[in-house]
């Protein structure tokens, strides 16, 4: 039986993936149910103006277990598994509903959330994972699936959450990676979180399979949420026994429980690889390739590229919070080629860079001095700005000065911002097998 929830929690507090930890102890620790696979944080479009962080949704499936368990969290002091297969027996999708209800009416922000809850038998089309994870969708895209799969809901508020709800269960991993997610009891929640960083840099250089957890460049924790959430921290990686020794190396203050998820974070699924020119529309997150047509820092701190593309021109910003990122991009220059992805917003339309691949750099050359008359010898004299070069003594006429090629700073490779400005969805280079080629720790372009 797959259970799906999302939408419960708020800038001010909650957190499904805690809710969901909630329903994994009624329904498994203090009942008599397994967890089949592992449970699942899929995470859907980032480009949603509703999400309230990640745009993540809850899915999880009961049953009793056969075959191969694995040791995947810790709850009320008790060991967690989940089972490869289940058998023939399926638990009653009315009696789950009845025990998960008051947990989710307890564990949901009253007045900014809008929860969903959906219990089925049979897992949504794959088609509402790709839509969910990539496109804006209707409450009334997902209702004709949840009769179809006969799945029973229940809601609070305007119900939105059962949108990402069905989007979620309908994912079918295929590229996936795992987050060991460590909650803080409940009454240290809104207080300040008390761990040891250096603990943290020692498991991010220890596991070589985890990412985003740390940021060499800056030395700085990036796996620690600021928000006053039961989250403790998430340790993301592609190995679920180096994240469980992680979490061993990671010191914090007193942890009430914790739990691997797996998920699609670190995939790129939601990027849009293939479409029309019409179809190049806002709140959805696309890779573009084009030529430079100019770069454009402004106040702020933000850099504009323009790109000329199959789609026409497209203005591609990277802004304060990524750093670093914004000098590869200043040092680009007009010619270049490159691919970006990102999301594209609808005011100002801007596609907002979350990966650059340098495909091919123009070679850019400097004024050295003027030319030299070839006829005399004579070094030849300006005629006016953009009107060339005239040797004095004998007329001769020259358009070019003399050039030296410049170093290009920019080499073709791909480039990402650092740990704390990534959307959890992007495909960190480490994951893609690239490294990138040049750091642009402190500088800019003149
Ligand atoms: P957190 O990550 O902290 O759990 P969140 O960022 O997931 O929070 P929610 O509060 O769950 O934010 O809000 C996201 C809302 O957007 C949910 O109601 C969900 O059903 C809905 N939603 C998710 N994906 C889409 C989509 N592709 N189109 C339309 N609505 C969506």
């Amino acid at each position: 039986m797959f259970v799906a929830a999302d939408d419960t929690d708020s800038m001010r507090g909650n957190c499904t993936t805690y809710l969901a930890t909630e329903i994994i102890r009624e329904l498994v620790i203090d009942g008599d149910l397994d967890l089949i696979g592992f449970p699942r944080l899929v995470r859907l479009n980032p480009a949603i103006p509703w999400k309230t962080r990640g745009n993540g949704s809850l899915v999880m499936r009961f049953g009793r277990g056969v075959g191969n368990k694995t040791f995947i969290g810790q709850i009320s002091g008790k060991d967690l598994f989940c089972f490869e297969e289940q058998d023939d027996w399926e638990p009653d999708e009315d009696s789950i509903l009845e025990k998960i209800v008051p947990l989710v009416e307890r564990f949901h922000d009253p007045v900014d959330s809008d929860p969903g809850i959906v219990v089925s038998r049979t897992r949504p089309s794959y088609d509402f994972y790709l839509r969910g994870v990539r496109k804006v969708m209707k409450r009334s895209d997902i209702e004709a699936e949840i009769d179809r799969i006969g799945a029973k809901t229940f809601v609070l508020g305007c119900g939105r959450g059962l949108i990402g709800c069905i989007c979620g269960m309908a994912w079918v991993p295929k590229d996936f990676t795992y987050e060991l997610l460590a909650y803080r009891p409940q009454e240290r929640w809104g207080t300040e979180r008390v761990f040891d960083p250096g603990s943290i840099e020692k498991a991010d250089h220890e596991i070589s399979t985890s990412f985003n957890s740390w940021e060499d460049r800056f030395r700085k924790v990036a796996m620690v949420p600021g928000t006053p959430c039961p989250v403790m921290y998430g340790f993301r990686g592609d190995d679920v026994p180096d994240l469980i020794r992680g979490h061993d190396i990671i010191k914090t203050e007193p942890q009430s429980r914790w739990v691997v998820f797996q998920t699609n974070q670190g995939t790129d699924d939601h990027i849009i690889t293939e479409f029309s020119p019409e179809e190049f529309i806002p709140n959805s997150s696309y890779l573009i390739k084009g030529t430079v047509v100019s770069v454009e820092r402004i106040r702020g701190g933000h850099t504009f590229v323009t790109l000329s593309t199959d789609l026409g021109d497209v203005v591609c910003g990277a802004y304060e919070p990524s750093r670093e990122f914004r000098r590869a991009l200043d040092w680009l220059v007009k010619g270049d080629e490159i691919e970006v992805m990102g999301e594209l917003r609808d005011s100002p339309r801007t596609l907002n860079i979350e990966k650059m691949h340098v495909l091919k750099t123009v070679d850019e050359f400097e004024k050295v001095s003027n030319p030299v008359c070839p006829s005399c010898g004579r070094t030849m004299s300006s005629v006016g700005k953009g009107q060339g070069y005239r040797c004095k003594r004998c007329g001769t006429r020259s358009d070019d000065p003399v050039v030296r090629k410049c170093i290009r700073w920019v080499v073709p490779g791909w480039y990402e911002p650092p740990t704390a400005a990534r959307r959890h969805l992007s495909k960190p280079l480490k994951r893609m097998g690239e490294i990138q080629p040049v750091e642009f720790v402190d500088c800019r372009n003149p």
